[in-house]
């Protein structure tokens, strides 16, 4: 089983889309752990984006995810990390396969709706990053789901 990290971007909460996107998660069968609201600060982002530090987009993604409050999950699942990202779709919404959550929702690469930890690593260290080891949850929903 594996858990991983979901932050909701500006646009989704803007757009009235958060209970859209989180349906997709719940009806892959991927389980919700940990849910909040979050407003971002300069210190997090330049964090959690630090690889794109040097990219010319980086001030307008930085304005992006702090123009509104996100929403962080905590999502967990067989393969989840895996399965969340192709729930997700390609990073530009116009390349991102019909049915992925930034084709059916995103518009432009910089709206792109939803954050999903590439790898196990990174999940590990984003989970600590906007969870800090609270607010996560673990229930039965009576399945392990069938990913
Ligand atoms: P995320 O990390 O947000 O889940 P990703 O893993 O698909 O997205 P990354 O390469 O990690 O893609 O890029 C992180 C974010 O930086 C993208 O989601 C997007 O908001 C922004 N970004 C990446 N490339 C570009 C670009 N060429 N122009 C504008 N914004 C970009
Ligand atoms: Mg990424």
């Amino acid at each position: 089983m594996e858990t991983t990290l979901i932050l909701l971007k500006p646009d989704t909460v803007e757009r009235g889309l958060i209970g859209e996107v989180i349906s997709r998660l719940e009806q892959k069968g991927l389980k919700i752990n940990g849910l909040k609201m979050m407003q971002l600060d300069d210190a997090i982002v330049t964090e959690h984006y630090d690889f794109l530090a040097d990219k010319p987009f980086f001030p307008s993604i930085k304005e992006y995810m702090m123009r509104t409050p996100v929403v962080a999950l905590a999502v967990s699942g067989q393969n989840a990390i895996a399965t969340v990202r192709m729930l997700t779709g390609a990073t530009n919404p116009q390349e991102a396969l019909p049915g992925s959550i930034r084709w059916d929702f995103g518009l432009t690469i910089d709206g792109n709706i939803i954050h999903a930890s590439d790898s196990a690593e990174t999940a590990q260290t984003e989970l600590k990053r906007f969870f800090k080891g609270e607010n996560i949850f673990d229930y039965s929903r009576g399945f392990d789901g069938i990913l």
